[in-house]
């Protein structure tokens, strides 16, 4: 049986090795005799799984002793509330860049959370020509008092990343669901970051939240118990039952990346994959890219066929050779290849060779 590679952009594909090895302890965990899924978060087993789960990340990302692990409910999206409920209070106000649909998400949550005097929004896309170029304004020069900046370094739906560290006056809040531990980042330079688990680290419905301790001094409004960091930080992310088995198979992920070299072992090959799929799009005039150069998403290519009456006809192609869920997000169109830590360069050499050939036959 050929190999399927799965390019979706979420839930994402999982390191094979780690589903193999869910698979065969998938009744028998831990000597217990029973699934992880079927015991007590509460019991020793899970207890030190989870420890070795935060061992493991702290380790993975360099996360300063100073910075809170949260394993949370809710995915990404519940991090766009949790964030405002957290840290706002009744007056606070906090500023948001908007680089894509994501970052426009998380506004449109807060906007209806707090008064809209709260929440300012700028937006940091310039579309010309068809190019979608980030333009970052000299955040010093704004001259308000922001309890946080929020952004998204990785718009997964446009395939728009931000690579430059910011400089802000403010905490940096930054949403990492699609490029967490894809390269190597300075933890130190953020106030929080949070991921939905579903695109580089386990299955959905788990949510990563990394804070720096100082942040939850702030006044928080009255909000639902589960999403509150200062009642999960006091209950080690306990405080009711988590989603357990996405929890174990994130720890199963973060082992994984550790025994593959860590994060930067990842961020070479990550590079290696995109730049080769972004090279054949820029060689050949069949394809285009609509992001500028210094914007491409390492993790989610965005692309268009120059002909796009041959896109079902490319999707249906695709698929037959078992290169699956290439279709681009609904809002924008076109196809769109989700490169995560767990695709193979092999994946990605399959699809320019496809790519390659669908151009030659059409
Ligand atoms: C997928 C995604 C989300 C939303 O995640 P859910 O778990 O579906 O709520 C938020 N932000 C970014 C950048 C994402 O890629």
């Amino acid at each position: 049986m050929s190999v399927t590679y799965n390019f979706c952009a979420g839930p994402a594909m999982l390191p094979r090795a780690v589903m193999q090895k869910a698979q065969s302890e998938l009744l028998d965990w831990n000597g217990l005799g029973t699934s992880v899924m079927e015991i007590s978060h509460r019991s020793k087993e899970f207890i030190a799984m989870t420890e070795q789960a935060e061992i493991d990340l702290r380790e993975l990302m360099s996360i300063p002793s100073n910075y809170h692990v949260l394993f949370m409910h809710g995915g990404g999206r519940g991090q766009f509330s949790a964030v405002v409920n957290n840290f706002l209070g009744q007056q606070g106000k906090a500023l948001y860049l908007v680089s894509g649909s994501w970052s426009q998400s998380a506004v449109d949550e807060a906007k209806k959370l707090t008064s809209e005097a709260q929440i300012g929004s700028i937006n940091i896309v310039e579309n010309t020509n068809d190019i979608s170029k980030v333009v970052i304004p000299n955040l010093n020069e704004i001259n308000k008092d922001y309890r946080y900046l929020h952004y998204c370094p990785n718009e997964t739906v446009d395939g728009i990343e931000i690579f430059d560290e910011l400089e802000s006056p403010w905490p940096i809040i930054a949403d990492m669901s699609s490029n967490i531990m894809s390269r190597e980042i300075d933890v130190s330079k953020y106030a929080l970051i949070y991921a939905g688990a579903q695109k580089n680290i386990g299955p959905s419905g788990l949510s990563i939240v990394i804070v720096r301790d100082d942040m939850l001094e702030l006044p928080s409004l009255p909000q639902s118990s589960i999403m509150d960091y200062r009642l999960a930080v006091q209950h080690g992310s306990m405080y009711n039952t988590p989603p357990t088995f996405a929890w174990y198979l994130a720890a199963e992920v973060f082992a994984w990346l550790k025994v593959s070299g860590g994060v930067a072992a990842m961020a070479k090959t990550n590079l290696d994959k995109a730049a080769l799929l972004y090279d054949f799009i820029d060689s050949s005039d069949f394809y285009t890219s609509k992001v500028s150069v210094k914007n491409r998403s390492v993790m989610n290519v965005t692309f268009y066929l120059a002909n796009e009456a041959l896109n079902s006809e490319f999707l249906k192609q695709a698929t037959d050779s078992n290169l699956v869920a290439l279709k681009g997000h609904r809002s924008v169109g076109g196809m769109r290849a989700s490169i995560y830590n767990a695709m193979p360069i092999e994946g990605v050499e399959a699809l320019v060779e496809f790519m390659k050939d669908f151009a030659v036959k059409n």
